[in-house]
């Protein structure tokens, strides 16, 4: 496994899980998972909020759809089991998304009236008057998707695999050698070690892997921001809230009392606007006071990786043994656990071959 971000981690385990002798490459592995100290230079998936945005995708069929569904499938299992690692790992449940008009509120209801097993319902203007007085058009609310915490999403797993004695190497893979029907992995360090099966979870970096090879899947960085927030006025506790409210694709995350995340989705290019408060500026006249007055206490960015041309995720075995499952862009903590199992049902489809 090279990567040990959501994807790397939380396939590692999955397959670990299920007998097979894993190794996992990355430099990180030899820092703690924090954002303190390093906010300029996270990985995608210490920088995201951790939003499980499954139910509410807009489309009802397709490889995406499937992934989201059977990914929120399993996300219980996955908290469970990862909380004897991290018994503050929660899968925190509800994600509210406010119609920003009456198209939006009508592709709400539609399919609201299509997934009420899954959790779905509308909500009025009136419903949210405690919530967000500024909506017009009424809202969605999802009762199962909602957000876990990345970082102890991270820790759980690292500590999980640890006690699975999957060898954790904080190194990083320099190339890739094919060799006969096995791989060689060349780290950074000089040394290098064979293995049956290569699974890359390198996000931006894949192709830095993968050009050499000649096979190429180039991604783009698209930056998203993040606020930590402390209110001065407004809410004291989050009675009413959901786990995550999105409203014109801002994240609102309510943490604790008077406290909470405010993440921005969509950001193309690499760099970090100069000045973060304009993330809440941006809201569009539809944040309230307290939010506006409300005063930064942290702040981080990251990138995203979005295939050019393909759709995200990529998910593909490109040759015998070499796996990638990467360019997860806007929903790879979302995508974690369908990954994991689409990755293991590859090789264990391999290992039938070989058989
Ligand atoms: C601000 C922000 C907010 C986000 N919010 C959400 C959200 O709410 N919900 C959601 O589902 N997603 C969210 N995302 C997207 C999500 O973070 C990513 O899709 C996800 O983290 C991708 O996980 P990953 O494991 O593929 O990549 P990463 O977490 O980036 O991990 C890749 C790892 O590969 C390692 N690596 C790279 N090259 C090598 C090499 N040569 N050798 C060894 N290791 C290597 C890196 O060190 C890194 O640790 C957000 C992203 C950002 C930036």
């Amino acid at each position: 496994m090279i990567g040990a971000g959501a994807i790397g981690l939380g396939t590692a385990w999955h397959l670990a899980q299920q007998g097979h002798d894993v190794s996992v490459y990355d430099p990180r592995l030899n820092q703690s998972v924090d954002r303190e100290g390093s906010a300029n230079d996270l990985s995608g998936t210490s920088a995201s909020l951790g939003v499980l945005m499954g139910h509410v995708f807009r489309r009802s069929s397709g490889r995406g759809w499937r992934l989201r569904r059977r990914s929120m499938e399993l996300w219980p299992q996955w908290i469970e089991t990862l909380q004897a690692h991290q018994p503050d790992l929660r899968l925190h449940p509800g994600l509210l998304q406010i119609a920003e008009d009456e198209q939006a509120a009508k592709r709400m209801e539609a399919l609201a009236a299509q997934r009420v097993d899954l959790g779905l319902q509308m909500v009025t203007n009136a419903d949210l008057a405690a919530v967000w007085p500024t909506a017009r058009h009424g809202g969605l609310h999802s009762r199962h998707d909602g957000r876990v915490n990345p970082l102890l999403l991270q820790r759980a797993l690292r500590q999980a695999l640890a006690e699975q004695s999957v060898e954790l190497n904080a190194m990083a893979v320099d190339h890739l050698e094919r060799n006969d029907n096995h791989w060689r992995v060349h780290r950074a360090d000089g040394d290098s070690s064979v293995h049956n099966l290569v699974v890359l979870c390198t996000a931006l970096h894949s192709d830095v892997l993968l050009e050499p090879l000649g096979q190429a899947r180039p991604m783009t960085p698209v930056l998203g921001q993040a606020l930590s927030l402390e209110l001065t006025t407004g809410p004291t506790t989050w009675n009413n809230w959901p786990s995550v409210l999105v409203d014109q694709g801002f994240n609102l995350i309510p943490t604790a009392p008077g406290r909470l995340l405010l993440g921005a989705t969509v950001e193309p290019g690499d760099r970090a606007s100069e000045d973060p408060l304009t993330l809440m500026r941006n809201l569009n006249e539809r944040a309230p006071e307290w939010l506006r007055s409300a005063k930064v206490v942290g702040h981080w960015s990251g990138l995203r990786a979005r295939p050019v041309d393909r759709p995200a995720p990529l998910l593909e075995e490109l040759e015998p043994g070499l796996i990638l499952a990467s360019g997860h862009y806007r929903n790879g903590v979302l995508l974690t656990p369908g990954t994991a199992e689409w990755v293991a049902a590859e090789v264990e489809q391999r290992s039938l071959e070989q058989a």
